[in-house]
């Protein structure tokens, strides 16, 4: 290992600049699903000992109205709040719950793996393989991700 101090600035930008270039050719947009969060229904109450809907909604018909209009305000895009009388909460289904499929893409480095048979290809996140060129393309971010992801 080469003490910092003995490479001059301007060589080092030039060999970043050049190893970057190498990654954006190797490296892939991948598709990452994290694992599905599970949160619980913002509009009816939520039954912890079956795991389900109470089929009781958490609202009367205006504070409904009013809660979406908020999320919405908020940014919100789907039905998270609407009143029901009783039975089946029409924003859960019933399930008490909503799950969320969290989709992401990620800059990888494609490798082929022999190891895990013929045709198929790993998705090595870059920054966690021991190579010195992808050390460099290190991004926690994208680490956390795929310490996560779901498949
Ligand atoms: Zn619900």
């Amino acid at each position: 290992m080469i003490h910092n101090t003995r490479i001059s600035k301007r060589v080092k930008e030039k060999h970043k600049k050049a190893i970057r270039s190498i990654i954006k050719g190797l490296s892939r947009k991948v598709e990452v699903y994290k694992q599905p969060r599970k949160l619980e229904c913002p509009n009816c109450y939520f039954d912890k000992f079956t795991e389900s809907s109470t089929g009781k909604c958490k609202w009367t018909p205006v504070q409904a109205i009013q809660q979406q209009i908020d999320y919405e305000d908020e940014g919100g895009e789907d039905i998270r709040y609407r009143y029901f009388k009783f039975g089946r909460c029409p924003v859960c289904r019933g399930q008490g719950y909503l799950t969320t499929q969290r989709k992401v893409w990620a800059d990888c480095i494609v490798t082929w793996d022999p190891q895990a048979g013929r045709n198929s290809v790993t998705y090595t996140p870059a920054g966690t393989e021991g190579s010195t060129i992808v050390q460099l393309k290190t991004d926690p971010k994208n680490y956390d991700l795929f310490k996560n992801s779901s498949g």
